[in-house]
């Protein structure tokens, strides 16, 4: 049978939105779309490398790479590549069915968490839906004897309503009550953990760095200590790395760094490269808890997706991306030291993972006058600075970065 397809595709949708102003566009992405986001920045049309375009052809540097998500940057032939062919080979089947894609991803996500033989993997296509299945496996956790969840005060885990529930962030749950129950927020510190853990407890869920929080990094030797009075209680110890993981840190996983070895950790963000991925991934008797009918996802681990990730952990590889993010991160934090600007108060984070800490309200200003100045950078709160450029940031970048984050500075 053949199929009568037309004409073919000259144009891949219309990138420009014809000859809209500033204004247009903005005032029609503000009445097409719900009012929770802030007003846009700009309205952008391609990408190349650490570099993005707008509809001006005004070029930015990438330094945030789309909250930590374009771990290859933009428009990356390895991504082009798989993408094209996988799109035009399978993109979607249910999970009834198999995948060669899947399978071989899930089999690599064991291998590089660590988690090994026993591990299990869930698939689904974001960092909320990934922490929403941690939640579910930590409520799975006792049979009903273990109500109560851990996580850490000022920590984000998502807006989805078992994520939210999870979220460090009163001012975030505020609107959206009554929240899940059972879940107690704690200061990061060991005392606070001894005081709060108990048999009724199944998980503590926290990240290794807080990223939504300013890049804070936990307390050196927390981790460890997490691990051991878990361990002693028998409750989970959850690494929710969705910021943190795929290599951002200069590890594959936060963790690594510490040698701690964790119950389950969740992923999203850099996984697929910018292509919506997200899984948990569980170790040892961790991997026991979901039964059959538990947990599932229509998109989840579809062979698109899994395709382009298996491409992205490939090129992750072959380059040495995780080695490079670990050495260009202390370049960078060397280039923001040199610049001398008494904004800068200090520098935080790991790896490709940079929170700049900046004087008292200065924060807004230095991202506004980067964007000027044609860096994409993160004020993410009004103190800090985030940075999470790609994985593949070179020298040539960071120098333009230095440059530009020089004069932004300066400007405020
Ligand atoms: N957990 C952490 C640590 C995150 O940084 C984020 C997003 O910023 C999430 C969870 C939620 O991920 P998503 O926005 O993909 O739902």
């Amino acid at each position: 049978m053949t199929i009568d397809i037309g004409e073919p595709l000259t144009a891949l949708g219309d990138a420009s939105l014809g000859d809209a102003s500033v204004d247009d566009w903005a005032r029609r992405r503000d009445s097409a779309l719900v009012g929770s986001y802030a007003p846009a920045l700009r309205l952008l049309v391609r990408g190349e490398g650490c570099w993005v375009f707008d509809d001006a052809g005004n070029r930015y540097l990438d330094f945030l790479g789309g909250i930590a998500v374009n771990s290859l940057g933009h428009a990356h032939p390895v991504i082009v590549a798989a993408a094209s062919s996988q799109a035009a080979t399978l993109v979607h089947v249910s999970n009834y069915f198999a995948t060669p894609s899947q399978i071989q991803l899930a089999e690599r996500l064991k291998a590089i968490t660590g988690a090994g033989e026993a591990g299990r993997v869930y698939f689904g296509n974001s960092g909320a839906e990934a922490n929403e299945a941690a939640f579910k496996l930590a409520r799975r956790h006792g049979g009903g004897s273990r109500p109560r969840i851990l996580t850490l005060t000022g920590g984000f885990h998502g807006r989805t309503m078992g994520a939210l529930a999870l979220t460090g962030k009163p001012a975030l749950q505020a609107a959206f009550g009554p929240m899940a129950p059972g879940v107690t927020h704690i200061e990061s510190t060991v005392e606070a953990l001894e005081a709060a853990i108990g048999d009724d407890v199944a998980a503590l869920i926290l990240e290794p760095i807080k990223g939504e929080t300013g890049v804070v990094p936990l307390p050196e030797g927390y981790l460890t200590a997490a691990r051991a009075i878990t361990e002693r209680h028998g409750v989970l110890l959850i690494v929710d790395e969705i910021q943190t993981g795929i290599g951002r840190t200069g590890a594959w996983f936060a963790y690594q760094h510490e040698g701690v070895v964790p119950d389950a950790v969740t992923m999203a963000k850099g996984i697929a490269g910018g292509v919506p991925l997200g899984a948990l991934v569980t170790f040892g008797w961790a991997s026991d808890l979901f039964q059959r009918g538990d947990h599932g996802s229509t998109f989840g681990g579809n062979p698109f997706a899994t395709t382009i990730a298996n491409a992205v952990l490939d090129e992750i590889d072959r380059a040495g991306l995780v080695q490079n993010a670990a050495t260009r991160g202390r370049q960078i934090a060397d280039a923001i030291r040199a610049i001398g600007s008494r904004h800068v108060v200090e520098v935080r984070g790991r790896g490709l993972l940079i929170g700049v800490g900046v004087t008292p309200d200065t924060a807004p200003a230095i991202g506004a006058a980067a964007l000027e100045a044609g860096l994409i950078v993160n004020a993410i709160n009004p103190t800090s600075i985030r940075l999470a450029p790609p994985l593949i940031v070179g020298d040539a970048e960071i120098e333009e970065f230095g440059s530009r984050f020089a004069t932004a500075l300066a400007a405020v």
